[in-house]
């Protein structure tokens, strides 16, 4: 579904991501790991189009849509669910979800959402202001999906969420994988994401240098929580 090549990125002089290579096959759940600075959120922003200054081609679903502004990888399925979630605080649950428009090609219908995320349901007049980082963090990824997007690029949707809710968005993120969605994620909770995702990708000082398997990942947590410094 998506494949990357030879993509370099720069702020500046300095390089942030070098030569980097991956493939995202269609159905998947793909982690990036590294380091902070390492180069994760660069990638996603560069993948999604929202990095000036990237190199190297991306293709989705056989095309190259390495020269196409943001907006227009969002019509053809793409959609970014940034770190800070990105949603209106002064906006009710559901004024933050009807109020997107719909671009990609599979928009999730509003009763589909609530079926899967039924804590937005019952928040669904509460101000974003009002939600906790979990409920914050379903809004996110629940108003991509509500846009139409078929490839989720998601920036550590669990950071700083506790283990029941962690565990809650493992929950959702298989739920998404099951709709058919596609789900390229940062993921530090390395035991976590050897739950929910199929292959691992390894990012130091912006290269790809490892990617392995959900066995590898769990036979080498203790080792790579410790060079994560976590
Ligand atoms: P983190 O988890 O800390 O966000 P990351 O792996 O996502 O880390 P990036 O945020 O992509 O890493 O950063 C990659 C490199 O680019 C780092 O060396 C960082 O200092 C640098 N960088 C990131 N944003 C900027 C910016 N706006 N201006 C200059 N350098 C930046």
């Amino acid at each position: 579904m998506l494949t990357v090549d030879g993509l370099s990125a720069w702020y500046g002089e300095a390089q942030a991501l070098r030569d980097v290579s991956l493939h995202v096959g269609e159905g998947e759940i793909v982690t990036l790991v590294g380091r902070n600075g390492a180069g994760k959120t660069t990638l996603l922003r560069s993948i999604m189009g929202l990095h000036q200054g990237a190199t190297g081609t991306v293709r989705f679903l056989g095309d190259d849509i390495s020269a196409l502004s943001p907006h227009k990888r969002s019509r053809r399925g793409l959609g970014y669910v940034p770190d800070d979630r990105g949603i209106f605080a002064t906006l009710s649950v559901e004024e933050n979800l009807v109020l997107p428009p719909v671009m990609g090609p599979d928009p999730w219908p509003l009763e589909r959402v609530y079926e899967t995320f039924p804590r937005l349901r019952e928040r669904r007049r509460f101000p974003g202001t009002k939600l906790s980082g979990g409920e914050q963090q379903m809004l996110a990824l629940a108003r991509v999906l509500r846009t139409g997007a078929r490839l989720l690029l998601c920036d550590e949707p669990t950071e700083g969420l506790s283990p029941l809710i962690v565990a809650q968005i493992g929950e959702i993120l298989r739920e998404v994988k099951a709709a058919g969605v596609t789900v390229l994620l940062i993921e530090q909770n390395v035991h976590f994401a050897s739950t929910v995702a199929d292959r691992h990708h390894l990012l130091a000082e912006g290269r790809i240098v490892e990617s392995m398997d959900n066995d590898e990942v769990l036979s080498r947590e203790h080792e790579l929580l410790q060079y994560l410094g976590i």
